[in-house]
């Protein structure tokens, strides 16, 4: 038996090396730039208004002032979108919108809120400085410069950024293709009648939600019953065709617990099997090529929190993530916490977004059992020890992020 850092640390160890692809920049939100990116042109794209107003020479308002404003003669309108190739001479104007180019002959834009306009004339009161209310080409990004490096997640922000430069695809780690295999001759899919001894199959149904909130959908879920030869079928297959395959159920030490073995026949390396934790101690994790399996122990606690603290990061690692784990940070008890001796507990519990930040362990924490699921937003990481938590103590806290990487 391990401890969950030492399961942590040995999982990150095991990164996938999964290749890097050409994706639409539409569907590249949560992926990881996989190259340092280079903008194809400048931004702002050319010398544009700032303001909705008037463009000028600003050497003709030099000696404007209250009692001798400057009259400048006002030569037409350019909008966001002109390509005008209108020159301003001295002693004139034009008129010019948020986003026009600046006509040839101008340097300054005079905002539409300080000026009187009289008889097709523009009147200024006071000097106008150069470069007034432009926006200069390049002044933010210079054609050729690395915009978005390697390793950079993408966010709807960089999406905008992307294609403010006119960028469609880029080149982004892969997802890896995962499998999802519930073992058990016990399960029904919901939507079914429940016969004598049956239980509805809860873990499958919780995973591909899991895994949506990633964006990611598996290759293939199925389910099967405790049977050697299926189960073998399963395996060899998902072996095959995905790089994470993920088992529910049969891990543990039970006589119909058949994976572990199947595992070690199909050519599985056993990384390690149980983890000091409470729940799911039986966890495993091996590994054949390019292929990470977890065994997760089929109690629908010990899923869920296997698969927040050890499969979620595996992925993330392997989409190249740097910060692959749940986010922590310490957070005072509102309750007071038994912990195990020995064990880690990850109790389901929830923070609320109070300014005094206070964390709640939730009621039903059984492994069993799943209302707790439904409030959890949270994990407090409880090292085995012989003393108790006290309220108000400041304990280690695991967010969960239910929705792309977003805390619920
Ligand atoms: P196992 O790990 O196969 O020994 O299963 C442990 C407990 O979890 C048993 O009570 C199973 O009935 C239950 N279980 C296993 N798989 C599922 C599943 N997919 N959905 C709900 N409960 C499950
Ligand atoms: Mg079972």
């Amino acid at each position: 038996m391990i401890s969950c850092s030492e399961a942590q640390r040995l999982i990150a160890q095991h990164k996938l090396s999964l290749k890097e692809e050409n994706i639409p920049l539409l569907e590249a939100l949560g992926h990881v730039n996989a190259r340092n990116l280079k903008a194809p042109i400048s931004l702002p794209v050319f010398d544009n208004s700032a303001m909705d107003g008037f463009a000028l020479k600003s050497a003709d308002t030099q000696d404007a002032t209250l009692e001798a404003p400057v009259r400048l003669s006002i030569r037409g309108v350019v909008k966001a979108g002109d390509s005008s190739s209108l020159a301003i001479r001295k002693g004139q104007a034009c008129g010019l919108m948020t986003g026009a180019p600046i006509p040839k002959g101008t340097d300054a834009v005079l905002a539409k809120e300080n000026v009187v306009v009289q008889d097709n004339f523009l009147i200024v009161k006071s000097p106008v400085s150069p470069g007034k209310n432009i926006r200069r080409k390049g002044e933010e990004i210079k054609k050729g410069q690395t915009v978005l490096s390697e390793g950079s997640v993408i966010n709807p922000g960089t999406v905008g950024f992307l294609a403010s430069m006119g960028i469609h695809h880029l080149y982004a780690y892969q997802i890896p293709k995962i499998s999802l295999v519930a073992t058990g001759s016990e399960l029904t899919v919901p939507g079914n009648p429940l016969e004598r001894g049956k239980i509805y199959d809860s873990n499958t149904a919780m995973i591909r939600a899991a895994l949506e909130g990633m964006r990611i959908r598996p290759f293939f879920t199925r389910k099967v019953p405790d049977r050697p030869d299926l189960i073998k079928k399963m395996i060899h297959f998902a072996l095959k065709e995905s790089n994470i395959l993920i088992l529910m159920g049969g891990v543990s030490v039970g006589d119909f617990d058949y994976v572990k073995p199947i595992l070690a026949d199909s050519g599985v390396e056993t990384i390690f099997w149980k983890v000091s934790q409470k729940p799911g101690k039986p966890l495993y994790f091996g590994k054949k090529e390019n292929c990470l399996v977890f065994g997760l122990p089929g109690n629908p606690a010990s899923v869920f929190t296997c698969f927040y603290e050890y499969v979620y990061p595996a992925i993330r690692f392997s989409m190249g993530y740097a910060d692959a784990a749940l986010s922590s940070e310490w957070i005072k008890l509102s309750q007071a916490i038994y912990p195990d001796q020995e064990k880690t507990l990850f109790i389901k519990a929830r923070v609320e977004p109070t300014q005094e930040r206070q964390v709640t362990p939730l009621k039903h924490q059984q492994s069993h059992m799943l209302s707790s699921f439904c409030q959890a937003n949270s994990f407090v990481v409880v090292p085995g020890s012989k003393q108790v938590l006290e309220v108000g103590e400041k304990v280690e806290v695991h967010s969960l992020p239910y929705l792309c990487g977003g805390i619920s």
